[in-house]
């Protein structure tokens, strides 16, 4: 036994969560030592592992929930959200939430914007700080998304994810099919702003803020009901139709 330790289980986590392990500790069983009753959420935690990413444990075969007590000699397994088999049968909670509503840490800026061209409620502001996020999610029932691993052992927070890549538009895949939004998407149905529903607006109603250029070649128009911009088919319109295309061909080809 490790000295100043008397007890161990051996953990074992799968597939993605071994992101959050050391290049040689992957995908094999880990002796963890303790000592007490730790609950299992705090062992895995304390394994660098956000709970937030954790979907089912089994102890010794049987499903547990975070606070279960770790005893000697436990096997623990651990199984990352959405994994690839159908574990509806013995999950604890409830299934994928496929009407999602975000937050994002401060460095998601362009995530934020992705986000919402593609129809989904997100809440982003580039001076929030880690607490506030975390109280906003929690009573708006939003999906903290992060790439600070620090926001989601924070024992508040209920549900979150920590984003693998550092691309924007990576980023936006990976959000998408980590939480199977693919038929959820609701293209340029959210201000990129302020996250604002978009509505079709008369021509005549806003003619009077337009730049005679765009007023002369457009005919078809767009506002955002909470600030009020004013979207048109422009060449802005066409890179987003453009982006929009990219990405229904990568979620068809990922299946
Ligand atoms: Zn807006």
């Amino acid at each position: 036994m490790k000295q100043g330790y008397d007890k161990k289980a051996i953990f074992r986590f799968y597939e993605e969560l071994n992101d959050f392990l050391p290049a040689g500790e992957r995908k094999r069983d880990r002796i963890y030592y303790f000592r007490g009753n730790p609950s299992v959420k705090d062992a895995i935690e304390a394994q660098n592992i956000p709970h937030t990413e954790v979907d089912l444990i089994l102890v010794n075969g049987r499903p547990v929930s975070f606070d279960h007590k770790l005893k000697n000699s436990d096997r623990v397994s651990v199984y990352p959200v959405f994994e690839s088999f159908d574990i509806s049968g013995v999950k604890q909670d409830s299934g994928p939430v496929r009407d999602s509503r975000f937050i994002l840490d401060v460095h998601l800026g362009k995530l934020a914007k992705y986000l919402r061209m593609a129809g989904f409620d997100t809440f982003y502001r580039n001076d929030l700080k880690d607490d506030e996020i975390i109280k906003r999610s929690v009573e708006e029932n939003r999906i903290i998304l992060t790439r600070d691993k620090g926001i989601l052992k924070n024992s508040l927070v209920q549900k979150g994810y920590y984003i693998r890549s550092q691309n924007p538009w990576e980023q936006l895949k990976e959000t998408i099919l980590r939480f199977q939004l693919q038929s959820s998407i609701q293209f340029l149905s959210r201000c990129m702003e302020c996250n604002g529903i978009i509505a079709e607006v008369k021509k005549k109603e806003i003619e009077k803020f337009l730049k005679p250029g765009t007023s002369r070649n457009f005919d078809k128009f767009f506002r955002c009901t909470n600030c009020g911009r004013i979207y048109w088919e422009g060449s802005h319109f066409t890179r987003m139709k453009q982006y929009y295309k990219d990405l229904k061909t990568f979620l068809d080809d990922a299946g």
